[in-house]
């Protein structure tokens, strides 16, 4: 039996319970039984009330536990996702993620962002219109961290060497 038909049977306790009482009204009672049945009415109808909280409740709480669920899953894959990534260093003392020796995720060339990284988000540097004589300038678009690789060093091809 499901959560909502377990209420639900409830709440159709109660309203049995409130009809047999009501029915009880229509017989020749003495004052003081009536009082004692307009009692348990009004016992009947705070429960009934106290139920349907408590059912509101527990849907809050099962939205809340599938939403946690949700999180769960995703960050489980964001980190799966990491798995496949290691430190490297890129020259100029920058350092990037870049795909492990090996491995093949069916992507393009790319490095990831290393602040990004360290927060559990796979983000990819894009190359930056920025020009040095130097380097080659890449840019977070998530956290605009700046990494200056080595120049002519792009993701991919040469990324394996030291
Ligand atoms: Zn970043």
């Amino acid at each position: 039996m499901s959560e909502a038909s377990a209420f639900i049977g409830l709440l159709q306790s109660i309203n049995s319970a409130q009809n047999i009482l009501s029915s009880l009204l229509g017989l020749r009672v003495s004052a003081e039984v009536s009082g004692k049945i307009a009692e348990a009415n009004k016992h009947l109808i705070e429960m009934s009330e106290r139920l349907m909280a408590a059912q509101a409740e527990n849907a809050a709480l099962i939205t809340r536990i599938r939403q946690l669920e949700e999180v769960a899953v995703q960050a489980k894959r964001s980190e799966s996702a990491l798995e496949d990534y290691e430190m490297k260093q890129v020259g100029q003392g920058a350092f990037v993620y870049a795909v492990k020796e090996g491995h093949n995720i069916c992507e393009p060339p790319h490095w990831l962002c290393p602040d990004c990284f360290s927060n559990g988000h796979k983000s990819i540097l894009q190359h930056d219109i920025l020009f040095s004589i130097k380097s080659e300038c890449y840019l977070c678009p998530r956290c605009k961290t700046g990494v200056q690789a080595e120049k002519g060093r792009t993701p991919g091809i040469n990324d394996q060497t030291p």
